[in-house]
């Protein structure tokens, strides 16, 4: 019987459609430094960011046919190496767009009607000084004709693109490689007819130039930042930048000083440099909304993922 160890986990439901193929799923947690001896007992492996698999354990692994990851980076796995073995590697790049796309929008209305400051002031506060409150945290934003620019017309820019044209922002996207997208908007029926709306890349000074709203979807795996102390001088005074790309993608420390001199109104931010021992600075700043790297983690897109590793397995190795 073919055999999958799944030990970063694999949902549920990715599970029984590989058990219902005829593959067994073993989820138990081998430690990274068990695996040389144990992997090879597998005929493939699924994992997430936690679970390195590099060249010497597949060398160490003969049986080895396949790797699988759930999600997008691939920085955990050597791929060249297992390629040139003959072992494929699968991701699922899109299972989780639209979850990373959603959180980008909510850390968007946090930051605009100080959402982030006022669940953290109203526990503390709320019963004594409910109208001092009422009053710093009035003066919010709407999000709706405002413009928001964004960085990689890719998976994620796209589905970003959606739910914001459907907010009645304007968009600017910019991309080197994508320089146009048509984004189509469903409408929730499928009985009423959606839109679709032609988007194209603009360059990056105007974009940075008009944009109230400034969201990241690139990959980003060190060097020079996309947004350092340069880009943010030629963004408009009082706007935001959101990023639940890679750490790094935005300079920390060039956004601290914007923040701190209020020419940058405020920040969203899932992803960090030094993860997971962020810079304290940032996180206790007043105009930062922040979560802890959970832009695709929703039960929607971790079923997705399973799902979608699911079929490419089945397919890899029944068909
Ligand atoms: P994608 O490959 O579909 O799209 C990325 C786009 O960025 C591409 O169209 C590419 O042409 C463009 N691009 C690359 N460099 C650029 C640059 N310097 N300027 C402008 N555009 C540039 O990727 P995706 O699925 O949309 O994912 C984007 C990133 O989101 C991933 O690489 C990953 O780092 C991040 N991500 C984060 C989470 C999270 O939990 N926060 C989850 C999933 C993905």
């Amino acid at each position: 019987m073919l055999k999958i160890l799944a030990n970063d986990g694999i949902h549920a439901d990715g599970k029984a459609m590989l058990e219902n193929a005829g593959i067994e799923v073993d989820t138990m947690k081998i430690p990274q430094e068990e695996l040389m001896d144990k992997l090879n007992d597998y005929d493939g492996i699924i994992v997430r960011s936690a679970t390195k698999v590099r060249a010497d354990l597949i060398d160490a692994c003969p049986n080895l046919k396949v790797i699988a990851r759930g999600g997008v980076g691939l920085d955990n796995i050597d791929v060249q190496h297992a390629s040139e073995k003959g072992i494929p590697v699968y991701n699922t790049p899109a299972a989780s767009s639209n979850s990373v796309a959603e959180l980008a929008l909510g850390h968007m209305m946090n930051l605009s009607r100080f959402l982030h400051q006022s669940n953290r002031s109203m526990p503390t506060s709320g019963t004594t000084d409910f109208k001092v409150l009422k009053k710093s945290f009035g003066g919010g934003v709407e999000l709706a004709g405002k413009t928001l620019g964004i960085i990689g017309l890719g998976r994620i820019g796209q589905e970003m693109a959606r739910i914001a044209l459907a907010l009645r922002m304007k968009v600017l996207p910019v991309d080197p490689m994508v320089k146009e997208a048509n984004i189509n908007i469903e409408m929730y029926s499928s009985d009423e007819v959606g839109l679709s709306i032609k988007l194209k890349s603009v360059t990056m000074e105007k974009m940075l130039a008009e944009a109230d709203y400034l969201t990241i979807h690139v990959p980003f795996s060190g060097g020079k930042p996309i947004i350092g102390s340069e880009e943010i001088a030629q963004m408009k005074k009082g706007s935001f930048i959101i990023n639940t790309s890679r750490g790094g993608a935005v300079d920390e420390d060039a956004l601290f000083e914007a923040l701190q001199s209020g020419h940058i109104a405020g920040a969203g931010l899932d992803v960090f440099v030094n993860e997971p021992t962020p810079d304290e600075r940032l996180l206790k700043m007043d105009n930062i909304s922040l979560s802890p790297h959970i832009g695709a983690a929703t039960h929607e897109a971790q079923r997705n993922i399973g799902i979608e590793l699911a079929e490419k397995l089945i397919d890899f190795l029944l068909e």
